[in-house]
C-alpha cells in the first residue's frame, strides 16, 4: 500500500513534470528515465544533463511521456537542458533507433556515432561561422588612393568593390600573409563590414556533359523520375562506363528542385579529383565529411548539411548519419567497398542504413559500381533494386587487355616475373606509366630460420613479423610493436635467417634497381599517412613526374590515372588460401577496381595477373572482364553453403587477456542461445561451434567467437532480441570484452 503522501505528492507534481526517457553513450545501456519540469520544456531530440552515477552525463531525450512505470519518487529530474533546439531530427531518430535496433548496439552510442565532438563533448551546436567582408557606405565612397601605402588592405578593398556577395577568406588570403590585420584596420577604419557568408542558390550546371550515352540517358531518366519515391537503383557499369556522370546529371535535377545530395564513397576512394570534378560540373562548393579533416571542418559540414547550406556532401561511411534539412537522393559509389562497414564500437553498414534512411525519407538511394557485392547482386534477382546497365565504356576506349602469368612456368626475380619487368621497360620507353600492385606492406612477410623453420612472431599476437627496410626492424601488423631483427636463430642460434617473399617496400628495391632511370613511387600506409600527402603524391602521378607506381590497395580506387597504360597484379593468390568466404568475390573486385585504372584514356592499357592457379575457374570471368558470370556462379556456391545472402550471420565475438576467459564467456553464451532455442524451437537458427578467432591472439587479448545464422532475418533478429539481453547479465571476469557483429564482413 502506497501512503497517501505519496499519492498526495505526486498528484500535485504531475501537473508541471513529465518524464523523458534519456540515451547516455554506453555500451548496453539502456534508455533512462528523468523528471523533467514542464517549463524546461526540453523536447525529443534536445541534449540535457543528467545525474548518473555519482557524477552527471550529458544526454540526449529520446522519448517524452506522461507517465512512467518508475516510481516516480525514484526517478531523478534531469539538472539542465542544454538547447530546447533538438539536435537531431525526427527523422534522423528514427534512422538511429533501427540503427541501434538492428545492430543491438545502444542508442546512446549509435547517436554520439551520429554526432560531431563538439556537439558530444556539450559544446554549441554551431560553428564558428566563417565572417565574409564588405565595404561598408564609407568605404563604398572611399577614394582608394589613400591606401596606396598599404598594399594589402588595397587589394582588399579592391576585391570588395567588384564584389556582390560578402567574401570570404579563401579570396581574401590571395592578397598577402597579413590580410587578417589588414581587415581589421579596415574595420576601425569602418570601411568594411563583417557578414555571415551567404550560400549562394544553386544558379544550374556549369560543366555538365551534354551528349550523354544512350545508357546514360535511360539511368538518369529512370532515377529522376522516381525523385519523391523510395527507390533503390544498382547503376552497373565498368570502370569509365560513364557512372559519375549520371550520379552529376541527377544530382543537378536535385539541387535544381532544391534538394540536398550526399554522395557516399570509399575510405580511400574520397579524392580532391572526384571533389573538383563536382565543383566543376555543378558550378558550386561541395562539402567534404571523412577522416582526414579536423573535427572543425566535419563539425561545418554537418551544421551545412542541417541548415541546407551544404548541397552536396560528398563523405565516407558515417556521412550517412548526417542531419540534413532536405535530403533528396543518397549515391553510393563502389557500393561493394568493405569500407562502408564499420568494425569497431557501432559495428553498421552504411549500406544498410542508408537503405533505411532513404526509405523513411522516400527518396531515391542509387549504388554504383563496376563489380557490385554479391548482397547486391542478390537484391537486383529479387526484385528488391533495379539495375541499370551500362555496358560499355562512355569514351568508346577499349577495356583493358587481361593477361596471367602463370608463376609455375615463369622466371621470376624476387616474386615477378621477368615478363613483368620487360612489359615495364617498354611503358619506360614509351614514355608511359606502370602500376604495380600488391597488396601488401613492408619488405618481406616472412622471417624463418632455414634449419629449423622458426619463424618470427609477434609477442602480442598470433602473426608473423614483417621485416621493414625503412628502419631494418620487425613489424607486426596488428600491434604495431617493432623488433629487432635477429641475426641468429633464437632457437638453434643458426644465423641462416631469411626474409622470405615480397611486399611493397621489396618491389620498390627491386625497381629500382632493375629498371635505370625510372622514377619509382610507393604509395601505401608506411609511405603515405596523410590525407595531403597523398593527394600530393597524386598530383604528381598526374603531373607524369613519375615512371612507376607500387601501391596497395590506397592505389586502386577511384583515381583516373590516364597515362598508366600497364597494371601488374602480384599477389592474388592469398585470396584462394583465406578461410574468408567473400574472399574469392572481394579478389576479383580489386583486381577489376585496379585493372580500371590502366588505359583509361586515348591509350589501351593491359593488365598482367601472376598467378599460380592460373586454371582456377575465377580468372575465366576475370580475363573476360565478366563480372556477372562470377557472381552467378558465387551466388550458386553461397547458396548450397547456406552462407550470405542466402542467410544472415551474426557473429559473437570475446577476448580477454586472460587465456581461456573468453571461452568461458562464450560457453555461457552458446548455452544460454541453446536453451532459448530450446524453448522457442526456432529450427531455423543455426548455431555454430565457438572456434579460436583466425587471429588467436591480437594485442596480448585472446580471442574466439561464436557465429549464428539464420535463413530468416526476422527470425533472427528476434532471437538476438531475447539472447543479447541474456548475455549481458554473464558476468564478465578477467577484464573480459565481447561484441556482437550483424552482418559480419570480416571474420579476424
Ligand atoms: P565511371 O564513374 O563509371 O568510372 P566516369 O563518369 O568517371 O565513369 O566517366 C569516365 C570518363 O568518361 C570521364 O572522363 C568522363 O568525363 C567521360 N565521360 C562520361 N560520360 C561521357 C559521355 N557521355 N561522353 C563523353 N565522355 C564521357
Ligand atoms: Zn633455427
Ligand atoms: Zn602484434
Amino acid at each position: 500500500m502506497r501512503d497517501l503522501n505519496e499519492i498526495l505528492s505526486q498528484s500535485s507534481n504531475s501537473e508541471n513534470q513529465c518524464f523523458v526517457r534519456v540515451a547516455l553513450p554506453i555500451r548496453h545501456m539502456d534508455l533512462l528515465d528523468y523528471r523533467c519540469e514542464s517549463h524546461e520544456s526540453a523536447g525529443v531530440g534536445c541534449r540535457v544533463v543528467v545525474p548518473f552515477g555519482r557524477g552527471t552525463r550529458l544526454g540526449i531525450i529520446v522519448e517524452q511521456q506522461h507517465e512512467s512505470n518508475i516510481a516516480s519518487e525514484k526517478i531523478k529530474p534531469i539538472i539542465s537542458v542544454i538547447e530546447t533546439e533538438p539536435v537531431v531530427g525526427e527523422d534522423l531518430l528514427r534512422t538511429l533507433q533501427w540503427t541501434s535496433q538492428y545492430y543491438h548496439q545502444s542508442l546512446g552510442e549509435v547517436l554520439w556515432a551520429a554526432l560531431p565532438n563538439a556537439v558530444r563533448t556539450g559544446r554549441s551546436l554551431q560553428p564558428n561561422v566563417e565572417l565574409g567582408y564588405c565595404l561598408s557606405e564609407i568605404g563604398r565612397d572611399f577614394d582608394i588612393g589613400n591606401l596606396s601605402r598599404a598594399r594589402v588592405q588595397k587589394a582588399i578593398v579592391e576585391i570588395l568593390q567588384t564584389a556582390t556577395q560578402p567574401v570570404g577568406q579563401a579570396l581574401l588570403s590571395n592578397t598577402g600573409k597579413s590580410w587578417r590585420s589588414a581587415i581589421r584596420q579596415l574595420i576601425s577604419k569602418k570601411l568594411v563590414e563583417a557578414q555571415p557568408l551567404k550560400s549562394p542558390e544553386y544558379s544550374g550546371h556549369a560543366e555538365l556533359i551534354q551528349n550523354l550515352t544512350d545508357a546514360q540517358v535511360v539511368a538518369v531518366e529512370k532515377i529522376v523520375n522516381t525523385l519523391d519515391i523510395y527507390r533503390c537503383f544498382l547503376v552497373h557499369g565498368v570502370t569509365g562506363s560513364g557512372k559519375t556522370e549520371v550520379y552529376l546529371h541527377v544530382i543537378d535535377k536535385i539541387l535544381q528542385s532544391g534538394g540536398q545530395a550526399l554522395l557516399l564513397v570509399p575510405e580511400i576512394g574520397l579524392t580532391p579529383q572526384l571533389e573538383q570534378r563536382v565543383n566543376r560540373a555543378l558550378g558550386i562548393t561541395v562539402s567534404c565529411f571523412h577522416s582526414g579533416m579536423t573535427d572543425i571542418q566535419r563539425h561545418k559540414t554537418w551544421w551545412g548539411a542541417r541548415t541546407g547550406a551544404a548541397k552536396v556532401v560528398i563523405g565516407t561511411r558515417s556521412a550517412v548519419f548526417l542531419p540534413f534539412k532536405k535530403l533528396a537522393i543518397i549515391v553510393i559509389d563502389e557500393e561493394h567497398d568493405t569500407s562502408f562497414k564499420q568494425h569497431e564500437r557501432v559495428r553498421y553498414h552504411a549500406r544498410s542504413v542508408a537503405i533505411h534512411r532513404a526509405a523513411t525519407l522516400k527518396v531515391p538511394l542509387v549504388f554504383g559500381t563496376a563489380t557490385p557485392s554479391i548482397e547486391t547482386i542478390f537484391a537486383a534477382q529479387m526484385g528488391r533494386l533495379e539495375k541499370i546497365d551500362l555496358p560499355e565504356r562512355a569514351t568508346k576506349i577499349r577495356m583493358p587487355s587481361m593477361k596471367l602469368i602463370d608463376l609455375n612456368r615463369s622466371l621470376l626475380r624476387d616474386g615477378v616475373a621477368i615478363q613483368i619487368l620487360t612489359e615495364i621497360e617498354k611503358r619506360l620507353h614509351r614514355r608511359e606509366q606502370s602500376l604495380i600492385f600488391i597488396n601488401r606492406r613492408g619488405f618481406a612477410p616472412v622471417i624463418i630460420c632455414r634449419d629449423c623453420k622458426w619463424i618470427a612472431n609477434c609477442v602480442n599476437c598470433d602473426a608473423k613479423l614483417i621485416y621493414h627496410i625503412s628502419d631494418q626492424r620487425l613489424h607486426c601488423h596488428h600491434c604495431f610493436a617493432r623488433f629487432e631483427m635477429p641475426s641468429q636463430c633464437p632457437d638453434c642460434m643458426s644465423d641462416r635467417v631469411v626474409r622470405l617473399g615480397e611486399g611493397t617496400q621489396r618491389i620498390e628495391q627491386l625497381l629500382r634497381s632493375e629498371i635505370l632511370g625510372a622514377r619509382v613511387m610507393r604509395i601505401d600506409r608506411d609511405s603515405t599517412q596523410s590525407h595531403a600527402e597523398f593527394e600530393r603524391k597524386i598530383q604528381q602521378i598526374q603531373n607524369r613526374e613519375v615512371d612507376i607506381l607500387i601501391g596497395t590497395q590506397m592505389l586502386s580506387k577511384g583515381h583516373d590515372f590516364p597515362n598508366v597504360t600497364l597494371v601488374c597484379v602480384l599477389n592474388v593468390d592469398a585470396g584462394f588460401y583465406s578461410m574468408d568466404f567473400r574472399a574469392t568475390e572481394h579478389m576479383i573486385q580489386q583486381v577489376l577496381q585496379v585493372a580500371g585504372r590502366a588505359g583509361r584514356f586515348e591509350k589501351p592499357g593491359n593488365v598482367y595477373i601472376q598467378t599460380m592457379f592460373p586454371d582456377h575457374e575465377v580468372f575465366s570471368s576475370l580475363l573476360t572482364h565478366d563480372y556477372l558470370r562470377f557472381a552467378r556462379r558465387e551466388l550458386d556456391q553461397r547458396k548450397l553453403a547456406r552462407q550470405p545472402p542466402y542467410s544472415h550471420y551474426a557473429l559473437l565475438r570475446a577476448n580477454s587477456p586472460q587465456a581461456g576467459k573468453e571461452f568461458d564467456f562464450l560457453n555461457q553464451a552458446h548455452a544460454s542461445a541453446t536453451s532459448i532455442l530450446r524453448r522457442q524451437s526456432c529450427s531455423d537458427i543455426r548455431l555454430f561451434d565457438i572456434v579460436q578467432s583466425p587471429i588467436q591472439k591480437l594485442s596480448n587479448r585472446y580471442r574466439a567467437q561464436l557465429l549464428v545464422s539464420s535463413e530468416n532475418p526476422r527470425t533472427l533478429r528476434h532471437f538476438l532480441g531475447i539472447w543479447t539481453p541474456l548475455m549481458e547479465k554473464i558476468p564478465q571476469r578477467g577484464k573480459l570484452r565481447w561484441s556482437l557483429d550483424i552482418d559480419p564482413i570480416d571474420f579476424m
